[in-house]
């Protein structure tokens, strides 16, 4: 497999067939095998609700290898998350399942409306804390901070962030 890719995974909707959103994320996990190998699995966490979105979200994520290069991989992550139900228009509503790319071993992609690093993944702690449990020592090739770093600078009290000028102030 010549590409590795770090995925973040989301749902806050129930399904009829996997059931609560901590099932959905489970199984979707499953499902990214059918794009390469799963290599690494974060456990499924809670987090709060955002923007519109009404209830709790189910989140995690996995490193996968795979053969397909970046936009392949966004269609085909949009098309399992539209067979677990999705909607077009959907945007930060409640969802039964999104699939984000995070990382790419490549490092930066930008391009046809795709943009990796994720744009907005070093102020998530939803994304941080699953992707620096798996994989502490990838570094956001923007930064230059390992996960683990951008995690721990998340984490820590805001008067210490004058360093991370991606956080709120
Ligand atoms: P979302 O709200 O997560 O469904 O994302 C909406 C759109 O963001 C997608 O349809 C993609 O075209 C675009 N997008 C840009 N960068 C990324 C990325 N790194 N991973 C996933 N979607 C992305």
């Amino acid at each position: 497999m010549s590409e590795t890719y770090l995925i973040a995974l989301g749902s806050n909707r129930r399904h009829g067939e996997h059931g609560a959103p901590r099932e959905v994320v489970r199984a979707a996990m499953e499902e990214l095998s059918a794009l390469g190998t799963v290599t690494k699995r974060s456990p499924v966490i809670e987090s709060a609700p955002i923007g519109p979105a009404q209830r709790r979200f189910a989140n995690a994520a996995a490193e996968l290898e795979s053969d397909l290069p970046p936009p392949n991989l966004l269609r085909e992550l949009k098309r399992q998350e539209r067979s677990f139900g999705r909607r077009r228009g959907q945007a930060w509503g409640d969802r039964v399942l999104d699939l984000d790319i995070v990382l790419w071993s490549g490092r930066a992609w930008q391009e046809g409306g795709l943009t990796i690093p994720h744009p907005h993944f070093r102020d998530r702690g939803f994304v941080l804390g699953p992707a620096s449990a798996i994989s502490p020592t990838w570094r956001d090739p923007c930064t230059g901070m390992t996960l683990r770093h951008l995690q721990a600078r998340l984490t820590r009290p805001r008067g210490n962030r004058r360093d991370a000028p991606w956080l709120d102030p």
